[in-house]
């Protein structure tokens, strides 16, 4: 992954500052996290950093389009530094792990409605739902029905 954050920050017109590097460095190992997780894995770093600054910065970062957000319902906004692309994403029900999936068509809208209604269409919100491998896995083997919390043990 990429190390010339100051680059990028100065190339988006933005200002090259410890918070701003700090979360760039913990988007850059751990795509597809929200802002409190981001806030404690940064302030693990630099504890004069705190939770406002850095959704000050999450806000900086996606408005100069260095950072992506995506909103999977149900769940707290998810920040990536993978842009540019109209990737989408395959969010897990039992774990809520999240992958990127290319799309098969580039770019977006990557759907047309069958009736635009007037609308000038420039996105759609494409997200796979399903359960993971892992939790597939842990279904089959704990033989839990689909309501059961199966969350334990989540992470690498
Ligand atoms: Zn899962
Ligand atoms: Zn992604
Ligand atoms: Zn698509």
């Amino acid at each position: 992954m990429e190390t010339a954050w100051d680059d990028q920050l100065r190339t988006a017109g933005l200002r090259v500052t410890r918070p701003r590097l700090s979360v760039l460095g913990v988007l850059a190992e751990h795509p597809h996290v929200d802002a409190d997780t981001i806030a404690t894995a940064a302030r693990a770093v630099h504890p004069s950093i705190s939770p406002q600054a850095v959704y000050g910065v999450l806000k900086a970062l996606t408005g100069a389009g260095l950072a992506r957000r995506i909103e999977p319902a149900g769940g707290p906004a998810l920040y990536e530094l993978r842009v540019g692309d109209n990737h989408h994403h395959l969010v897990c029900r039992g774990c809520g792990t999240v992958a990127d999936v290319d799309c098969v068509v580039g770019q977006a809208p990557c759907l047309t409605p069958s009736d635009a209604a007037g609308f000038a269409v420039d996105e759609a919100e494409v997200v796979f739902w399903g359960l993971c491998a892992d939790c597939q896995v842990r279904r089959s083997q704990h033989g839990y029905g689909s309501n059961t919390a199966i969350g334990e043990g989540v992470g690498a």
